[in-house]
């Protein structure tokens, strides 16, 4: 492939002995060959006459492209597969292609050999032409053949494949586990298959292995690992599928630092797996510093400008609009490109993510001193001003944006804005992995009063936080701990319940009674009472992972076959309406399609 656009992942190529009808891959040939015969496979990139059956034919095959010069009589168009017998010639002075691996040299005298036509392709196969998603997405496996999404998908096998090699020599075991299965708890809408032997029945596609993996715990395999398939019916986006891919994990008789250092490994093995050599050692931070300082459980710690508590400042203020449980403040990034339109639109976009209103205020110097220029400037005090400037550090020329509110929701408004406005400042060819720890074990509270599991309800509290559990379960912290790269939430695990009396008071918390939690997990209860061991895991996604480690912003660009954001597939049509005789198999029919569906 041309070499321009950066290195090359397809590195194992050299070693690997071609077989049938090829003796040598493309990109392995150079000027160490001169002079020696060689036979290779591939399709046509470009075709140029040169009178008289002269032809000159760029072939490339996954690892590279190289000219070809022939007397030859076929008549070739791009995309025809052949295969080509030359001999590897130096190019003529003055003609060398820089930009090509195999540049210096071409195939003379060659013999080529048709091995298949090829209709005009519907868009251009470069890296250098943009296509619309959708005619790509039609022709995905032309699409493929394209260099970007060669690279891209190569580098998703090394990924997996450094994955693998992390667990095996961790002394995990790769088990695989039902895709016909049963719900499991991790709250998305769950994909339903009829059973065609059970009418009236059907299967669950699993949203994890979740379960599954917890038996196998019980079954005593200590280690397990799988490069699992998960399927979730939710809405999807940039860095969301229905199906999605995730390295899912347990272990027994582990703590949760354990648990987080055979995932660093992993994701290490990874990173260096693409050539990332230089990776930070991987960080720590609680879920509450997380949320105070960065406003989301998924920070981005790449640049800084985090949100100050200036609460205290404004205990006994005459600012209405500051009168608040909680006061956050956020120095903006940069300050000069907020022209007074910029920080009206501001407002508007903190009233659109929930804040009750955004004060923004700028710092001026002002006979030596620093002041503060705002719509709200005459209301606020002399005092409150000095000790704001310094407490947040401004200078002249900075703004300060402040949202007052209930701390988390305070917190979150800024935490977006601090993403939006300084997003420009965080390195693209940083990779910052942080892991988030002792999150709540609740989310809150439904209407009728039962709590929400944060994770799932199969995790364990918090050892210090038992009491608390029916006292004030809101302030209970779980043991589950959530992995972050670059501002994306990777992956997610915990210890678990491993005892039938905690589990009990977790399900009663949750609202789930002793007859729904044996219909739902009856067969886990159930396996927990015959010894299980205490055990944790965790689970990150593949997807995410490489369209991270690659650059893309996009999971799409890292999935052979993905789904369009409305779930359907451009390329076989799916989902299809089903014959008739397809549902009678299943025992059911469907109700016509109404007009608003269409
Ligand atoms: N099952 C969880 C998930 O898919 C991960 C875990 O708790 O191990 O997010």
């Amino acid at each position: 492939m041309e070499s321009s656009s950066g290195p090359s992942v397809i590195t194992n190529y050299p070693t690997i002995e071609p077989r049938g009808l090829r003796d040598r891959y493309i990109g392995t040939i150079s000027e160490k060959d001169l002079g020696a015969s060689v036979t290779v496979c591939g399709w046509v990139s470009k075709v140029r006459e040169h009178g008289e059956h002269l032809v000159f034919i760029d072939v490339r095959d996954f690892s590279g492209i190289v000219q070809v010069v022939a007397h030859s009589s076929v008549e070739l168009r791009a995309e025809y597969v052949v295969r080509v017998k030359g001999k590897v010639t130096r190019r003529p002075e003055g003609t060398e292609n820089s930009s090509l691996d195999t540049g210096q040299v071409e195939l003379t005298d060659s013999e080529i050999e048709l091995l298949a036509q090829a209709d005009p392709p519907p868009f251009s196969l470069t890296d250098r032409v943009e296509v619309d998603e959708s005619t790509r997405l039609r022709f995905r496996y032309l699409d493929l053949r394209r260099e970007k999404m060669q690279s891209n998908l190569r580098a998703r096998a090394r990924i997996n494949s450094a994955i693998r090699a992390s667990m095996e020599r961790q002394g995990f075991t790769e088990l695989e586990t039902p895709l016909l299965w049963t719900p499991t708890p991790e709250g998305a809408r769950e994909f339903v298959v009829p059973s065609r032997l059970n009418h009236g029945s059907s299967y669950v596609l699993p949203q994890s292995p979740q379960i599954a993996k917890q038996l196998l715990m019980v079954s005593g395999f200590d280690r397990y690992y799988q490069i699992a398939r998960c399927l979730r019916d939710e809405d999807l986006r940039a860095d969301r599928q229905f199906e999605f891919t995730q390295l899912d994990l347990e272990a027994s008789f582990v703590s949760q630092d354990d648990v987080m250092e055979f995932i660093s490994d992993a994701v290490m093995g990874a990173s260096r797996a693409v050539g990332l050599e230089h990776v930070d050692p991987i960080g720590r931070i609680t879920w509450r510093d997380a949320i105070d300082l960065y406003g989301v459980d998924k920070p981005d710690m790449r640049f800084g400008h985090t949100l100050i508590d200036v609460t205290d400042i404004f205990a006994d203020t005459q600012v209405r609009a500051l009168s608040a449980p909680c006061v956050k403040a956020l120095v903006a990034p940069n300050p000069s490109e907020l022209t007074r339109s910029k920080l009206d639109g501001l407002v508007d976009r903190a009233k659109a993510l929930g804040a009750k209103g955004l004060l923004w205020l700028r710092v001026e110097s002002k006979d030596g001193e620093l002041t503060l220029d705002s719509p709200v400037a005459k209301f606020i005090s002399d005092a409150e001003s000095r000790e704001l400037i310094a407490k947040v550090g401004a200078k002249a020329g900075s703004v300060i944006l402040m949202v007052a509110d209930e701390w988390q929701s305070a917190c979150q408004v800024l935490g977006q804005l601090r993403l939006e406005l300084g997003r420009k400042l965080a390195d693209p060819n940083q990779f910052t992995y942080v892991w988030v720890v002792d999150f709540p074990l609740f989310e809150g509270m439904s209407e009728d009063g039962s709590l929400i599991s944060a994770h799932h309800p199969f995790t364990m509290p918090n050892q210090d936080d038992f009491d608390k559990l029916e006292s004030d379960p809101l302030s209970v912290r779980s043991q589950s701990y959530d992995l972050v790269l670059n501002g994306w939430e990777l992956g997610s695990g915990s210890i678990r319940i491993h005892r039938s009396d905690i589990q009990a008071r977790i399900f009663s918390l949750l609202g789930i009674s002793t007859e729904e939690a044996k219909n739902r997990f009856g067969f886990l209860l159930e396996a927990f009472r015959f010894g299980a061991p205490p055990h944790g895991g965790f689970a990150f996604g593949i997807d995410r992972l490489t369209a991270l480690l690659v650059g893309e912003d996009n999971i799409r660009e890292v999935i052979a076959f993905p789904k369009t954001q409305s779930g359907s597939d451009l390329m076989t049509g799916a989902p299809k309406p089903l014959e008739k005789s397809s549902w009678d198999l299943l025992g059911l029919s469907v109700k016509p399609v109404s007009k608003n569906q269409i």
